[in-house]
């Protein structure tokens, strides 16, 4: 049975009215509170003529107001575009315009969108008492305001989200309250409830943060907001708020357990960890279950939403190089280059990942020609969304992912995978981080190329390394070249921008 998210927290307002809901470095609100201020942001929504299926848009940092004008404006039916802070002006102005964003919440952090919403004549609103758009407090309805009610239906928008643009362009995927819903139902697994402390420091206009921070309000439990993720400030705050959940990308996992004041951290508190967003690798998955209490759940999926693939790594030590298994609801195939299924029972083969769920997106928003091209139909005519991920199913039904299919480098004839030859440099002692890709070739087509960020005070050379890696590997998968990099190029997200490798290298 579906629930709208703002009708519960006006539930936990009348049950738990004491417990916070919400807390950043400055604020902190507890139930009661926070349906009191989604009443002032809906009804000053109401007031300035916006309905529901209208949307507004927010760029800035992630902060106690920001979720507050978020969680309200779904209270009066109205959408929310989560834009990146970062962004070039004219991609923002295109988000905007493309969301059709009536209003825009942003602060001080996001520059360029402030000029791209003068740009545009769009009202702005400043969600830090900063002097970038009108105050908050000037904005907002008055404190005993109360909004027309509004019957959310699962089929209206809830947000939209512009895909990170890993690999292109960013795509409008409009997501539903539906789809929240379906996120929520399975948060009961995940042990969520009105003592739930969930530390969040990925940014709120991405999927991967937003998949906890749902689940989480729709429990009764607390969100504390970390707008900038740094390994000991995280530590400290989890900590300090006796954490029990969380969502953090492998890169952040990384610098964690890195981290030389990990171990003296009382992390006792945690239940669940959760990640997702890009290849989490299997050793790292190991030491974050040998060293860090509670549970750790890997997710595999997109944005839009087509099928997710979920490893309980602490109920699977043997298969941490998997992303584990379709979720409950989640249908997922393997098609080859001509889109014909793979047959199931050949567990040699690796194809195209697509992906069936309840919660798909309808398509890219106001782009009909990129929604077919992402749209698999089977046999029956059932529904898929492609994923460009290539992957392969073991006997057990788990998946192991491979590469992007945009990343997979055809060199001789011969297919190799970046993953496969990562895995391999990743073995030698002096590499911290390593990323393969492909570079033209008169010869070949295409050569794999590697970057490696070296372990800190080791003196091993690229000369060195380079043959330690093609000592094992076959004559067709060779590097022709390695090169050092103190950091590979990520976004936000902490997805290596495998495109800007490629650029360095040509
Ligand atoms: P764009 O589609 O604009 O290029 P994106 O694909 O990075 O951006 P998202 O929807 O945020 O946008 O990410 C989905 C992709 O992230 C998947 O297709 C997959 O490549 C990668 N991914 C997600 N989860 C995992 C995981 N657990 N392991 C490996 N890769 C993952
Ligand atoms: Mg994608």
């Amino acid at each position: 049975e579906f629930g709208a998210i703002a009708d519960l927290v006006r539930l936990h307002a009348q049950h738990t009215p004491d417990r916070p809901a919400l807390a950043d470095a400055q604020h902190t609100l507890d139930y009661r509170a926070l349906d009191a201020l989604m009443d002032r942001v809906a009804a000053a929504l109401q007031r300035d003529g916006l309905r529901a299926g209208d949307a507004i848009a927010v760029c800035a940092a992630s902060s106690v107001h920001y979720t507050a004008v978020f969680l309200g404006a779904l209270r009066a039916g109205v959408a929310v575009a989560p834009l990146a802070p970062g962004s070039a002006p004219a991609s923002l102005a295109r988000m905007i315009t493309d969301a059709d964003a009536r209003l825009l919440f942003t602060d001080a952090s996001a520059a360029e969108v402030i000029s791209a919403a003068k740009a545009t004549g769009l009202p702005h609103i400043a969600l830090d008492g900063s002097e970038v758009g009108r105050a908050l407090d000037d904005w907002l309805a008055a404190p005993d305001a109360r909004p027309e009610p509004v019957q959310t239906q699962p089929g209206w928008a809830f947000n939209i989200i512009y895909s990170s643009g890993t690999t292109g362009e960013p795509k409008g995927i409009v997501q539903g309250h539906g789809m929240r819903w379906s996120h929520i139902q399975r948060g009961a697994k995940y042990e969520y409830d009105s003592h739930t402390v969930t530390l969040l420091s990925t940014p709120l206009y991405s999927n991967t943060t937003l998949v906890v921070f749902f689940p989480t309000i729709a429990f009764g439990g607390c969100v504390v907001l970390m707008p900038k993720f740094d390994a000991l400030a995280y530590l400290q705050l989890a900590e300090k708020h006796r954490v029990t959940h969380t969502m953090l990308v492998p890169v952040q996992y990384q610098r964690l357990m890195a981290h030389p004041r990990f171990d003296a951290h009382d992390l006792s508190t945690f239940r669940h960890k959760f990640s997702t967003s890009a290849p989490f690798n299997a050793a790292l998955k190991a030491d974050v279950l040998k060293r860090w209490p509670g549970g750790l759940v890997e997710f595999y999926g997109m944005t839009e939403g087509g099928g997710t693939c979920i490893l309980e790594a602490h109920l699977n030590p043997t298969k941490l190089h998997t992303v584990g298994q379709p979720a409950p609801g989640s249908d997922i195939r393997l098609i080859d280059e001509e889109g014909n299924e793979l047959p199931r029972d050949n567990l040699d083969a690796a194809g195209e990942v697509v992906g069936h769920s309840a919660g798909m997106m309808t398509g890219y928003h106001r782009q009909p020609e990129k929604t077919r091209e992402a749209e698999w139909f089977d046999a029956t005519g059932k529904r898929f969304i492609r994923t460009g991920d290539v992957g392969r199913f073991d006997a057990d039904g788990f998946l192991t992912l491979f590469d992007r299919k945009k990343d997979m480098i055809i060199s001789g004839g011969f297919n190799i995978y970046p993953s496969d030859l990562e895995a391999v440099v990743r073995g030698h002692a002096a590499v911290a981080d390593v990323a393969v890709v492909g570079v033209p070739s008169e010869q070949w087509g295409e050569t794999p190329v590697a970057f490696v960020v070296r372990r800190e005070g080791d003196a091993t050379t690229e000369d060195a390394l380079l043959q330690w890696a093609n000592a094992q590997v076959g004559k067709t998968q060779r590097l022709a070249r390695l090169s050092f990099i103190d950091e590979l190029p990520r976004s936000a997200i902490g997805k290596v921008l495998k495109r800007e490798l490629r650029d360095l290298s040509a």
